[in-house]
């Protein structure tokens, strides 16, 4: 089935506790059709970047069969920057610079062939963005929404707007605890499920994620990884990896769902593995399931 994402494509400076790298390929639209690739034909990017986002950025996407026709390359502009640090425990992390560049006035016409996309994944960008894209796809089958404190705190209304038009919301626990007031993830739970999306994942960064819909709420485990390089896209990946599965499989039910938020975590498994977006350039299927069949052996008790 086709699938689409819209999000930021950036170029982030990272700092862990061990290491500092400039100049990484980013975004939350790269992580999601990078990840994308592994389950769909053809993931469809819609995005802006500025002249300086270099030819070796584009050969990556385009090596990963990333249909480009909705990434514009804006003349004199310069590209989304990100710098983050992380804190010890690599779970929690500051944000030292957001600079929007091309994405301040990114106002997306998106290609006629990507207007029926049926699945979409509304990467993490300002909300008015997201549903501006929305309203341009003709009868979407799944739309997931990710999105952060930062549009949380910035553009509470129009997110709120947004909200009402999507399926699904991912987010972490504290963002689920700053957009819904309440301090309890359970009760955050139906209180965001009220504001429109009807599913709900709440990311718990080591401790996996939970799942709630209207039937029921699965508790998903995260994979023991010692060594843990860089988190950021994390995040993202799981959404990419999420819609993307439900993209390949193209049945939504409890059970494709909570094998969809195993596939998001086992995706997101691997980012984390290595710095940016190297984790996720060269994996197989086959390497890909066994990690999915490793988050099934996790909470699997033989009597
Ligand atoms: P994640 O670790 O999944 O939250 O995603 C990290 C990616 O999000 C980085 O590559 C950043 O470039 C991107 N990012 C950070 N802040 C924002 C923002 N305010 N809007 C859109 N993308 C962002």
């Amino acid at each position: 089935m086709s699938f689409l994402t819209i999000g930021s494509v950036a170029i982030d400076n990272l700092e862990t506790p061990f290491e500092k790298r400039d100049n990484v390929l980013g975004g939350a639209a790269t992580f999601i059709s990078i990840t994308a690739s592994y389950f769909v034909d053809k993931p469809m990017l819609v995005g802006a970047v500025g002249e300086d986002f270099g030819e070796e950025n584009l050969k990556i996407l385009k090596e990963k069969n990333v249909d480009l026709s909705g990434l514009q390359i804006v003349k004199g502009g310069k590209t989304f920057r990100w710098h983050g640090r992380y804190h010890y425990d690599m779970n929690n992390r500051d944000t030292l610079d957001t600079q929007l560049n091309v994405l301040s006035d990114f106002n997306p016409s998106i290609p006629s062939h990507f207007q029926h996309a049926q699945y979409v994944c509304l990467g993490n960008l300002d909300p008015v963005i997201q549903r501006n894209v929305l309203l341009q796809i003709k009868s979407p089958k799944l739309t997931v929404c990710d999105t952060m404190n930062y549009w949380i705190e910035s553009k509470l209304p129009d997110l709120k707007e947004t909200l009402k038009l999507v399926d699904v919301l991912i987010i972490n626990d504290s963002e689920a605890r700053l957009l819904s007031q309440s301090p309890n993830l359970v009760k955050a739970a139906r209180i965001i499920r009220a504001m429109g999306p009807k599913i709900l994942v709440i990311k718990k960064g080591e401790h996996g994620a939970l799942l709630f819909t209207e039937n029921s709420v699965f508790s998903a485990p995260a994979y023991p990884l010692e060594t843990i390089v860089d988190p950021t896209g994390a995040g993202d990946t799981f959404a990419g990896g999420f819609t993307a599965y439900l993209a390949k499989v193209n049945t939504i039910n409890d059970i494709t769902l909570r094998k969809a938020v195993l596939y998001g975590s086992a995706m997101a498994s691997f980012c984390v593995e290595k710095f940016g977006t190297e984790g996720l350039l060269n994996l197989s299927l086959l390497e890909i399931d066994d990690r999915y069949r490793s988050f099934l052996e996790l909470s699997r008790i033989e009597e």
